[in-house]
């Protein structure tokens, strides 16, 4: 279950299933208690947008500060939607925050290195969080539309299970706020790709035009790798349904910030 917490001016969502291991600090965080303005305001993540970097460097702090994180130690993806997995070691501290992202094309990122905050950021794109509470080993995935049809969470899973040994039954899993089949129209060509690919009932007509479950889809993804049902967590919180508490990019015609994923073992 997805809950809402209030600490500090600041909200965010945490995963209960992650809460009870104890082994991680995580959060997703909403629009409310950052510094910026605007249809960037408040906790906007997002860098290169009219906000300025000062704004977006002061939120990740407060936004680190109140999941008792070192914000110094934030590795940050870099966003191409591609299918490319990024393990993080020790050197990546700091990629993306106090110097420059020295990324390419990260849309997930893996670990089992503990006190390194891993991000990745959303505003409809679909957050994937998995947890091995028996390996210890994290990981973030960012699935668009695009991300989805390439498995991006699939192929973490997998990743898990081939470097670090991770059994599909040791892994918590959770689907994000995101933009939900109630709001995310397209085309009749992503249609037929997302029925071809994942089955019909991940696209469904809505009058003339389709709408596509990018989580259905997701879950489907993660069930396939043995990943078993009770150890998904579904949220769905749609982006654009809630646009006062989420970025959405669908909503605002681009015009918003980016929301933060955040998760480190301890
Ligand atoms: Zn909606």
């Amino acid at each position: 279950m997805f809950k809402l917490n209030r600490k500090n001016g600041v909200s965010y969502y945490t995963i209960s299933s992650f809460e009870a291991t104890g082994l991680v600090r995580h959060g997703f965080s909403t629009r409310e208690g950052g510094v910026s303005e605007g249809d960037y305001g408040t906790m906007n993540f997002r860098f290169n947008c009219p906000d300025t970097k000062e704004n977006v460097i002061e939120n990740f702090k407060i936004m680190a500060e109140t999941l008792g994180m070192d914000y110094r130690n934030i590795v940050l993806s870099k966003q191409v939607h591609e299918d490319v997995i990024h393990t993080v070691t020790d050197s990546d501290r700091g990629n993306g925050i106090t110097r420059e992202n020295e990324f390419t094309s990260v849309d997930a990122l893996i670990t089992d290195k503990k006190n390194i905050p891993i991000v990745t950021l959303f505003a409809d794109c679909v957050p994937v969080f998995f947890l091995d509470k028996r390996q210890g080993v994290i990981a973030l995935a960012h699935s668009g539309w695009r991300g989805t049809v390439k498995r991006i969470a699939m192929k973490t899973a997998e990743k898990m299970k081939a470097d670090y040994a991770s059994r599909p039954e040791d892994i918590l899993t959770a689907i994000g706020p995101s933009i939900q089949v109630c709001h995310f129209e397209v085309s009749d060509d992503v249609a037929e790709i997302f029925i071809s690919e994942f089955g019909e009932n991940t696209a469904v007509k809505y009058g003339e035009k389709y709408n596509v479950n990018m989580q259905l889809a997701i879950e489907k993804q993660l069930r396939e790798t043995g990943i078993p049902a009770e150890n998904i967590d579904n949220s769905g919180i749609c982006t654009y349904c809630n646009s006062d508490l989420l970025f959405s990019h669908r909503k605002t015609n681009g015009k918003r910030g980016n929301l933060g994923a955040f998760l480190e073992l301890i």
